[in-house]
């Protein structure tokens, strides 16, 4: 039987492109000299493109593959997938939720402690040999982890799995989201402001996109104030970057750990020389086991689908 012709966006692991290629005829677009001419040219020959959360797709791409019955991608963020272009045309989108909950989490609170208790500064004080230099100033006191107040802005999958963690930690946690979660032990709190007014630390882990562009604003920084920390393992544009490099510069909020930025990869320089900051480069769910569990998700939602019409992790449509 002839294999169905699947594109693929870009490099996966090598472990999924070889699944994929032995199940089906696979193109890399972004093999192509020049992928807009490929597509102007072969779009109508793929039934199924698989792309991932960095990547997405736009409605024009998705204009160019007329025979396209399937999209598979490889992460849980939604905000670069045209799902109402997909929905209009009755093409099926999967994801992969869930797999990379214990990841991300395990991300969440690695920043928490980094920046609580200066593990990244502290590290930088050894190597410059800070320790050792006579007379030196001794290294400055952290904050505790344990025990402090957590206020954690999006409580969904991830969410909910570092209130989990953080409950380990004996952390009194609230949370804000557009609607309260039911069935919950935390308390929901409908303010930003007020939960950052509240909190010691205050975790961004909601949905990237247009709904959330910049609800971490100047506002919000100022209520979580001088004692407060920021964490973001959700989106860049979640936060007003501008804002927040402002406020780290002038130590309006203690600290920040940051897994994503508003223009990655390029992260605003001036942030490279502040202390109070831990810099990384979107690598949440980057451990051997989950992106191995991602990358199984990304080939059985489109092997489902094209067994049964029936994916394991179909995204939700708006
Ligand atoms: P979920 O859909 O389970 O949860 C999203 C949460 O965001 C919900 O609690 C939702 O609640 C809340 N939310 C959405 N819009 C708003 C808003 N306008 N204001 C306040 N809260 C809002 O998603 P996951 O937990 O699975 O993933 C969350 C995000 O984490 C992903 O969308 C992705 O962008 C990011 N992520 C980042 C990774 C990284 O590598 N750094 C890795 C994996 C995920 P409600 O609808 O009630 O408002």
């Amino acid at each position: 039987m002839k294999k169905r012709r699947i594109l693929q966006a870009g490099r996966l692991l090598p472990s999924l492109e070889a699944r994929l290629a032995a199940e089906f005829d696979t193109t890399l677009l972004a093999d192509q000299p020049d992928p807009a001419s490929f597509l102007a040219a072969h779009g109508g020959e793929f039934e199924g493109f698989v792309t991932s959360a960095g990547v997405g797709y736009t409605a024009g791409t998705l204009a160019t593959l007329t025979k396209l019955r399937v999209i598979s991608s490889f992460g849980v963020g939604l905000d670069k997938l045209d799902l109402a272009a997909a929905k209009a045309r009755g093409i099926a989108v999967g994801y992969t939720p869930d797999v990379l909950n214990d990841c991300v989490a395990d991300l969440a609170m690695a920043l928490m402690l980094d920046i609580g208790r200066r593990v990244s500064e502290a590290d930088r004080f050894v190597r410059r040999g800070g320790w050792t230099t006579p007379g030196a100033k001794s290294f400055p006191l952290a904050r505790k982890v344990s025990g402090a107040k957590l206020g954690i802005v999006g409580l969904g999958r991830i969410g909910q799995t570092i209130a989990k963690r953080a409950t380990g930690f004996e952390m009194d946690i609230r949370y804000h989201s557009r609607r309260p979660v039911e069935g919950v032990v935390w308390r929901h709190e409908a303010s930003l402001v007020e939960l950052a007014r509240w909190c010691d630390y205050l975790v961004v882990i909601t949905a990237g996109g247009a709904g959330t562009r910049h609800l971490v604003n100047a506002e919000v920084l100022d209520a979580l104030g001088p004692r407060g920390f920021l964490v973001n393992v959700a989106r860049g544009s979640v936060i007003d970057e501008v804002a927040l490099v402002r406020a780290l510069a002038e130590r309006r909020i203690a600290g920040a750990g940051l897994d994503v930025f508003e223009n990655e990869p390029n992260v605003p320089r001036e942030l490279f020389e502040l202390d109070n900051v831990v810099l990384l480069p979107h690598i949440a769910s980057g451990t051997e086991e989950t992106r191995q569990a991602m990358a199984d998700r990304v080939f059985d939602n489109l092997q489902g689908f094209f067994r049964d019409g029936r994916m394991v992790s179909p995204a939700p449509f708006p």
